[in-house]
């Protein structure tokens, strides 16, 4: 589908790949592509492979040729939003399928297995502690055609070890997808450990400026890339040209904004653990983290993602969360600025709560995505909230 890439760092790979200057007018930036045809010579032969814009794009083309570079697969596929992403990848899937999906997952993609794919298609679901390789084998059924693996979880933050799952998961003859979003095409890459396919949501770290909702496939298994273009074209939730040339763009910087965000969170997170007021945090870059050799292991960048348990319960978590000044209260992560939020109440608000007592998503976790700011600016606000208790 594209050139060959491994010959090129993942830096270069995220400004170049599938963006060459423009062959008619030399354009170094990709030209966000509006048109919804494309003239054909003759009925059938077209100029540039593209014909009617859900079918393909040129700026989505361009992401597309990127994200696969930058993930180490060979293809790639863009959709409307990460939900879109994973509700299409669903779609290859009916009644009598077994799916088992890391337990911890984000919210918005338990809604859609328990209260879309469940009821409508009758898809059974399994969810699992996928920290722990033993429970996924035991819970593996004849019947099972995927796992879906998040890790980082969200919001508890639990490693996973992707290739000895992948392993296992293998002799299953059971396909593995990662939700790969908290990490980015920098941090982790799932594909080159195992993994099937790769999805993310762009509007995170991908996009990193709180500016568009897209998400990403990648794969370099060329049957089910064939199944889940014919979806992609089939059910048409697609990103517009604009959206696929901001997380294009966000992509040229995504080293830079990473690096930075493991630096602050780093700092952050050693911080919090010191403090009198926090009972636990949870970062996969710290020693403490239960499964702190496994990150290191896989993952080339901790990210900018912490959560951590306050002592006390939820008046001291609202009292903390309204007292911060330039950490925003909001949902979403991965952007440049700092946000924090409170899961048992926000983001995972549609979790039963009692799988939410089971994940320890308790009225006194607090999530906080680290931005790229001054980090004795970020520092100063944790320490002015953390009084006010
Ligand atoms: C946000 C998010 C999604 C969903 O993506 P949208 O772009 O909001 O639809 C999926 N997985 C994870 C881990 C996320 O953080």
């Amino acid at each position: 589908m594209s050139e060959d890439w491994s010959q090129y760092h993942q830096e270069t790979r995220f400004i170049h790949a599938g963006q060459p200057p423009d062959p008619v007018t030399g354009a170094l930036a990709t030209p966000i592509s509006l048109s919804t045809t494309f003239a054909q010579h003759s009925p059938g032969t077209t100029y540039g492979g593209f014909e009617y814009s859900r079918t393909g794009n040129p700026t989505r083309k361009a992401f597309e040729q990127c994200l696969a570079a930058s993930e180490g697969a060979r293809f790639a596929l863009a959709f409307a939003s990460g939900c879109a992403t994973t509700a299409t990848i669903m779609a290859m899937y009916g009644p009598g399928t077994h799916i088992l999906s890391s337990d911890d997952v984000y919210g918005g993609t338990r809604r859609l297995f328990t209260r879309m794919c469940t009821p409508n298609q009758g898809i059974e679901f399994g969810f699992v502690n996928t920290s722990d390789p033993a429970a996924v084998e035991a819970a593996f059924k004849p019947n099972t055609k995927l796992l879906w693996l998040e890790t980082p979880t969200n919001p508890t933050l639990k490693i996973s070890d992707i290739q000895l799952i992948a392993e296992i998961a293998h002799k299953h003859g059971v396909h593995v997808y990662v939700d790969n979003t908290f990490c980015s095409p920098y941090g982790q890459h799932p594909i080159e450990l195992g993994a099937d396919a790769v999805v993310h949501s762009c509007t995170k770290y991908i996009g990193g400026h709180t500016d568009v909702v897209m998400g990403v496939m990648c794969t370099s298994n060329e049957e089910i890339y064939n199944k889940v273009k014919f979806l992609q074209n089939t059910i048409g939730a697609v990103p517009s040209p604009f959206d696929c040339y901001l997380a294009l763009r966000g992509m040229k910087t995504l080293h830079l904004r990473m690096k930075a965000h493991q630096k602050n969170a780093l700092r952050v997170a050693q911080f919090l653990e010191s403090h009198p007021k926090v009972d636990k945090v949870l970062y996969p870059g710290l020693p403490s983290h239960p499964q702190y050799e496994i990150a290191r292991k896989q993952m080339k960048n901790f990210s900018g993602m912490i959560s951590f348990y306050l002592k006390g319960g939820l008046a001291e978590a609202r009292r903390f969360l309204e007292h911060v000044k330039l950490f925003v209260c909001a949902e979403s992560l991965g952007a440049v600025e700092c946000l924090l939020e409170h899961p048992g109440i926000m983001t995972h608000a549609s979790v039963p709560e009692e799988v939410r007592a089971e994940l320890g998503i308790s009225d006194s976790l607090i999530r906080l995505s680290i931005g790229v700011e001054h980090i004795d600016d970020i520092l100063r606000d944790l320490t002015g909230a953390l009084d006010a208790i």
